[in-house]
């Protein structure tokens, strides 16, 4: 698969994320002092190793149907109201119904910080999530999620075989995010089936690229080795996570 073999750069959400005024308050405090923004983040409290190592060994609870039991009490409520949050992971996901990160990680609340939208695409709003992940929730690790059998590149690749051009403001949005690896897919196949797989792994590859080259926050994480971007692909059929395998 293309999407694997291909070098990334390093590196790596957009629905239902609220911050509070609180919190809100300060990101943009962070953002207006850009010249001491690393000194004001937060610090990550394990390494992208170990951020990676508990994703991977959550989705093979998933998989095995081996789930641990999750904490809903008020007690833990409570704690995360009074303590606040510290995800150990940012994670961009499909808005698809098939792929809750949570649940495939075997998650419970209050550990990963999620941006999702219909074709894990990069627009402002999640930039700004990701980047509030990565510099003030302090995560290590930020994961760019694609999946297979994804509607949104599948339209995608369907909509520009036909060369229609018929979509709402809305859905063309999404459709010109992944329409570049529609592009480059197309100059490698022209079977429509390969178009949807290969269209899937370059639009992951095409979000990381556009984090790092949209974000000078998240460049300088990552140049500083605070943060770590990686793709993965989840397989809706099977349940697993694939990462991609380039880590240094
Ligand atoms: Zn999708």
């Amino acid at each position: 698969m293309k999407f694997f073999n291909k070098r990334l750069t390093m590196i790596t959400a957009s629905a239902a994320i609220t911050l509070s005024l609180l919190s809100f308050s300060a990101m943009a405090k962070t953002v207006d002092t850009r010249a001491t923004s690393t000194q004001t983040a937060a610090a990550p409290t394990i390494t992208w190793e170990k951020s990676l190592s508990l994703l991977e060994s959550g989705n093979k609870r998933f998989v095995t149907g081996k789930l641990t039991k999750k904490d809903f009490s008020k007690a833990k409520l409570n704690d995360l109201t009074v303590n606040g949050q510290k995800p150990f992971a940012t994670i961009i996901s499909c808005a698809d119904s098939r792929v809750p990160p949570e649940h495939l990680f075997d998650q419970g609340l209050g550990d990963v910080f999620i941006a999702r939208n219909a074709g894990n695409v990069i627009d402002d709003v999640t930039l700004g999530t990701v980047e509030y992940g990565a510099e003030h929730l302090g995560t290590p690790l930020i994961v760019v999620m694609g999946h297979t059998k994804c509607g949104a590149c599948k339209a995608t690749v369907d909509s520009n075989l036909a060369h229609s051009h018929e979509a709402s403001v809305g859905i063309e949005s999404i459709l010109s995010k992944i329409k570049p690896s529609f592009e480059e897919a197309y100059t490698h196949t022209q079977n429509t089936n390969a178009l949807y797989t290969l269209t899937e792994d370059l639009n992951i590859e095409n979000s990381i690229q556009e984090l790092e080259e949209r974000s000078p926050i998240l460049k300088e994480l990552v140049e500083q080795k605070k943060v770590k971007i990686v793709g993965a692909k989840y397989d809706i059929s099977t349940g697993k996570v694939t990462f991609e395998k380039s880590h240094d």
